[in-house]
């Protein structure tokens, strides 16, 4: 692993420091979760695009500027330094998009791609179901064969769609062939939130915003033209989207970065606050983090692929993110109740500390991660009693 950056490297962080610094909203923008902040965010979503920084790893004839991962690593870093807003385009950047690349059509390509990097096309990720979560080949949502139009009727419910109250489209799995066994005779359907038939109804959240909702399907038609991969062909699919969320994409480490920076700052302010130990060890973590992200880079770039490792990323990421901000919290004491501009960054510490206790649940949680470290990485039996198979 070689962490000398070239001076090519420098010259791009340098330039996306320089234009973060011009471009990043003083003020934190309001909830995405929110309708307005949902607004506001799609509207950064479009400067960014302007910019040229949505997609920076992407190929120029969609936005990006084909840069490599290492440029990518480094533009997240200074993307975070710069407390620049969460994406909320990130559901299709990270999730779609990568298979998009891998399975898509050149003309689904060519009519999703370019949009969903300046904030005019978000997407809402459909996977989850009332009784289809960590087990999520037990999925009863059904699409069903229209030979005469052409394409596939969709019945069923989904739910804890992140902010599919205003996303414009959605992607998920539904049961095409109910006689296949579980992991087969599954789908993957593209299709517009607002399509007849479909009823979206927000869910409120912990902290009373309505950014997730339930998604209900009564025959609702899909065009050949939307389904992604072949049809039957929907898990294989999936699972390439899996691997990017829970492992390199969703969770670049600037964003750990950035926050024990914030916190070193915090607890240098209140010198009445004792949680030094707790505050270094965040800092040591997230240091951590980095490197073994340069080294999963490294890897990736001598051709290696990131696989089972990505859940011991999850794992770690999830809860450095919970003690960072828990830390914060402890430091800010009643402070930390506070909002608006009297309080510390407007209250994102409380925030940003609710947002981090989803992050052991979201993206698989880590009780299925660790069932996944233990049998693919350690080889230990599935479940059970503990006796080795
Ligand atoms: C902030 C947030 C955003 C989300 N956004 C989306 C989204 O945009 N789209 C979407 O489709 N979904 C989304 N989800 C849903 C998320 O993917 C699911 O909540 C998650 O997969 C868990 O499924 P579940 O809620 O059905 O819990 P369950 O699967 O019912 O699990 C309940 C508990 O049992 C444990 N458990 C289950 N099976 C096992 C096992 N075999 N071994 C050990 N423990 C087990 C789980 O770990 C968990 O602790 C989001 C969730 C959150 C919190």
């Amino acid at each position: 692993m070689n962490l000398d950056l070239t001076p090519e490297q420098q010259a791009f962080a340098a330039e996306a420091r320089a234009w973060l610094q011009q471009h990043v909203p003083a003020r934190p923008l309001p909830s995405m979760d929110t309708e307005d902040g949902f607004a506001a965010h799609r509207r950064w979503e479009a400067t960014l695009a302007e910019g040229g920084w949505s997609v920076v790893a992407w190929p120029e004839q969609y936005g990006g500027r084909d840069a490599g991962l290492i440029e990518w690593v480094l533009f997240e870093e200074e993307y975070y330094r710069a407390g620049a807003p969460t994406r909320v385009a990130q559901n299709g950047i990270s999730l779609l998009a990568p298979i998009l690349f891998e399975h898509g059509t050149p003309e689904q390509q060519q009519r999703y791609l370019k949009a969903m990097t300046d904030g005019s096309l978000i997407w809402a990720q459909a996977w989850s179901e009332p009784g289809a979560g960590s087990d999520l080949a037990a999925i009863r949502s059904t699409a069903r064969r229209d030979e005469e139009r052409g394409g596939w009727i969709l019945n069923g419910q989904k739910i804890w769609s992140s902010r599919a109250a205003w996303a414009d489209r959605g992607f998920g799995l539904f049961r095409s062939d109910p006689t296949a066994e579980r992991h087969r005779g599954l789908t993957y359907f593209l299709f517009p939130l607002d399509a007849e038939g479909i009823t979206v109804r927000p869910i409120a959240q912990l902290d009373g915003t309505t950014g997730f909702a339930e998604i209900f399907f009564d025959d609702v038609f899909v065009p050949d033209a939307d389904v992604l991969g072949a049809p039957g062909d929907g898990w294989r699919v999936a699972m390439s989207t899996a691997g990017n969320e829970r492992g390199l994409s969703l969770r670049a480490p600037g964003r750990f970065l950035a926050a024990t920076d914030r916190l070193i700052d915090l607890q240098a302010s209140r010198s009445e606050a004792d949680e030094t130990d707790a505050v270094v060890d965040a800092w040591i973590r997230a240091e951590a983090y980095r490197l073994y992200t340069w080294q999963t880079v490294s890897t990736v770039q001598d051709g290696g692929s990131v696989g089972a490792e990505g859940s011991m990323n999850k794992v770690f990421w999830s809860e450095l993110d919970v003690d960072i901000h828990e830390t914060a919290l402890r430091i800010l004491g009643p402070e930390a109740e506070l909002r608006g501009p009297q309080a510390e960054r407007d209250g994102r510490w409380a925030e940003d500390y609710l947002f981090s206790l989803s992050g052991p649940i979201y993206a698989g949680t880590n009780e299925i991660q660790r069932n996944i470290i233990a049998e693919r990485i350690l080889g230990l039996p599935r479940g059970g009693d503990g006796r080795r198979a």
